[in-house]
């Protein structure tokens, strides 16, 4: 717009029946419905008519037909562009918990979708005709992979953390290590959780020691609770003790009094081999004793957000029978999304290719150094110089603190303007593209890619040149 264009005045607005029937804004009405582009319309002539009144100047070409129905596509433009969208992580991090932790199973989101678009038995037994427990669809499942005597579902870790000290220790004392005052993120700090389900926390040990005898002292009429909480998001290291869960489980049994393991990230499979030791699996935990196990169905399970429960029957009986319980239970899709997910784990030599996370996980060096060199060859004949280098993957999601993954990442200096200003562009392509900045440089990991993504990857890099 230069400064001699034609400034308008209010006899110049366009009346709202002539511009809905202008050629510019017949393909938004089709395109958009009539009732939505007549309101937007309205409301921009509105501001319009407002601003003119005001003295502000509006030139006569900000007034076309043409004009206005662009406007009105930002508008709506801006209502409803997807804030949520596809995205390449290329990050590293397998579990990050800012792009929606772990990816689902595409297997396990088909069978998903073909059932909850559809009514289904989810409250109803056919044989019997009568009402059941929703509950059915995965306990069964998860007792056969954890080796746990009964199961049940809430939507959260948080929640089922929750409904347990609710159910076990209302009023009652709760004895917990001061090394397990977690913070896990926003408002998940143990001792506000312990005040909100009502019990004494009875803190015992130190920082960094706390002994079989401090549990033992500890326990008095009121306790009803020994409470272990995996450290998830940091590390205790130097001069430390904590006390193994086999020994809380022989104090809990002498003294009657359950062992319950908050264990956050929760792997059905052991880790050990990838090099991973500071998480152990949940059926080891089973077998040790503790009473109860609660983790996380997107974390290292690769499913949906929701908390899964295990341990002994009597427990879990009296969980489901919580006011709370109702207020937590999980949707249709998401009890369709853990059944599909579960069946995954009844095949061991197939899950790692089978779950993304475990997949993520499991992927040979060697392999995704290919994955890298394929990568840079594609780049450079696209114009983009990308380095190999070794470095690291994490686990992220706010488990393994300190446990690495080896991986080789393709190190791109140069993309034009600064490296913030690249990751944006990359950010802001379709599908978005998430990678670190490391030394001023971008920095991709292919280890987080999922299957197919590597086209689209090159692809958006190579748009994002500049
Ligand atoms: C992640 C985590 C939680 C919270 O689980 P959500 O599924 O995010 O609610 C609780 N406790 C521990 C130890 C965790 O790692």
């Amino acid at each position: 717009m230069t400064k001699q264009a034609p400034t308008a005045s209010l006899r110049d607005l366009p009346k709202l029946d002539a511009l809905l029937s202008s050629t510019p804004f017949a393909p938004l009405v089709d395109r958009l419905g009539r009732s939505l582009i007549i309101e937007e319309a309205r409301a921009m002539l509105e501001v319009l008519r407002n601003d003119m009144r005001e003295g502000g100047h509006v030139f006569q070409s900000e007034l076309s037909e043409a004009a206005l129905a662009g406007q009105i596509e930002r508008r709506i433009a801006a209502l409803t562009d997807p804030v949520q969208c596809r995205v390449i992580n290329a990050t590293g991090v397998i579990l990050h918990t800012s792009l929606g932790r772990a990816p689902l199973s595409e297997a396990a989101v088909k069978a998903a979708v073909a059932e909850a678009t559809g009514y289904s038995c989810l409250e109803l037994d056919r044989s019997t005709g009568k009402r059941s427990d929703r509950d059915k669809l995965v306990n069964g499942l998860i007792e056969r992979i954890t080796g746990a005597e009964a199961a049940t579902v809430v939507n959260n870790n948080a929640a089922a953390t929750m409904i347990i000290l609710n159910t076990l220790a209302e009023g009652k004392e709760v004895v917990c290590s001061r090394a397990h005052m977690v913070e896990i993120g926003g408002s998940y700090r143990m001792p506000d959780v312990m005040r909100k389900a009502a019990c004494k926390l009875v803190e015992i040990g130190t920082t960094n020691k706390t002994k079989a005898a401090d549990y033992e002292e500890a326990i008095t009429d009121e306790t009803t609770m020994l409470l272990k909480v995996h450290t998830s998001n940091y590390a205790i290291v130097g001069f430390t003790h904590e006390t193994a869960l086999e020994e809380l489980v022989e104090i809990g049994r002498r003294r009657n009094v359950p062992v319950v393991y908050d264990l956050g990230a929760g792997s059905i499979i052991e880790l050990k081999k990838y090099g991973i030791t500071s998480e152990p699996s949940v059926p080891e935990l089973v077998r040790t004793g503790a009473d109860l196990v609660c983790f996380s169905g997107d974390k290292l399970f690769g499913g949906p957000q929701a908390g899964i429960i295990v341990g002994r029957k009597d427990l879990v009986d009296r969980i489901k029978k919580n006011a709370y319980f109702r207020m937590m239970r999980c949707d249709k899709m998401t009890l369709a999304l853990l059944e599909h997910t579960l069946k995954l784990y009844l095949d061991p030599e197939n899950v790692l290719q089978t779950v993304p996370t475990l997949r993520a996980i499991s992927r040979d060096a060697e392999e995704i150094k290919r994955k890298a060199r394929s990568i840079a060859t594609r780049l450079k004949k696209r114009g983009v110089e990308a380095e190999l280098q070794d470095s690291t993957s994490q686990i992220g999601g706010g488990s393994t603190p300190g446990e690495e993954l080896p991986t080789t990442v393709l190190v791109i200096r140069k993309l034009g303007g600064s490296p913030d200003a690249a990751a944006k562009r990359l950010r802001m392509n379709t599908p978005s593209v998430f990678c670190r900045i490391e030394n001023d440089a971008l920095v991709f990991d292919p280890r987080t890619l999922l299957d197919g993504q590597d086209t689209e990857l090159v692809d958006a890099i190579a748009a994002a040149k500049n």
